[in-house]
């Protein structure tokens, strides 16, 4: 574990562009473990389970054949061969992937899948609580933080720059509810490890934040 890089923080910190660049700049292999909580998310959807019962989500989710590269410059997420990855993004995921993501079980299935993806690597490993349970011995944690504010606007900007219609107090809701529904679950709650450097990037571009990051994995 100590060549895993773990970083973890809540949406909108720019955790996943800045998590991604930075394995293309370091040279390690890439891991979003979002997006394997949104693929599981799908399959819960599709089986039309009722997302208010847990032991529905677990049945629908038990062997699930999820697969995705580590390779940072890969996007592509595949369930059970099919190409998911615009899929996992909508806003039908978005919503009930919280739900989903505080299953234990299902969290079971997908902390031994990220360990089996990354152990050994030399990899960037992107989520909420890589450095508190999936790999608690990372070399490196870092938590990035930012205030609900500046994580709405950028949220609200992506909406925009992909023609998407935005509002800005909603989307600012919507972030408030996620936060508060990933901090306040009963399993692996979103907080940053003891050991871990924290970094606000409420003020910082993109680009402030990687060589930041990049100073901090080679340290
Ligand atoms: O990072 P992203 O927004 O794609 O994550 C989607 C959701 O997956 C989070 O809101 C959280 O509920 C869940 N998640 C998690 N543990 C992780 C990564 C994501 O519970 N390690």
């Amino acid at each position: 574990q100590d060549r895993i890089v773990a970083i973890d923080g809540p949406a909108g910190t720019g955790k996943s562009s800045v998590s991604r660049r930075l394995a293309e700049r370091v040279g390690a292999r890439y891991l979003d473990t979002g997006a394997m909580y949104r693929v599981a998310t799908v399959v819960a959807l599709r089986a039309g389970v009722d997302l208010d019962d847990p032991a529905a989500i677990e049945a629908a989710v038990d062997g699930i054949d999820l697969s995705l590269s580590n390779d940072p410059s890969s996007h592509t997420v595949f369930l059970a061969g099919e190409d998911v990855s615009s899929e996992i993004r909508t806003d039908a995921v978005t919503d009930a992937v919280s739900a989903v993501s505080a299953v234990p079980a299902v969290r079971t299935l997908m902390v031994d899948k990220q360990r089996a993806l990354a152990d050994g690597e030399f990899a960037v490993v992107e989520g909420r609580d890589i450095g508190t349970v999936v790999f608690p011995r990372a070399g490196c944690k870092i938590f990035l933080t930012a205030t609900a504010q500046a994580r709405a606007e950028r949220r609200h900007e992506q909406n925009l720059a992909q023609g998407r219609e935005s509002d800005l107090a909603a989307v600012l809701a919507a972030v408030e509810r996620r936060d508060h529904l990933d901090s306040t679950r009963a399993v692996s709650p979103l907080r940053a490890a003891d050991d871990a450097i924290q970094v606000d990037t409420s003020d910082l571009g993109i680009d402030d934040v990687i060589d930041r990051l990049a100073d901090l994995v080679q340290t």
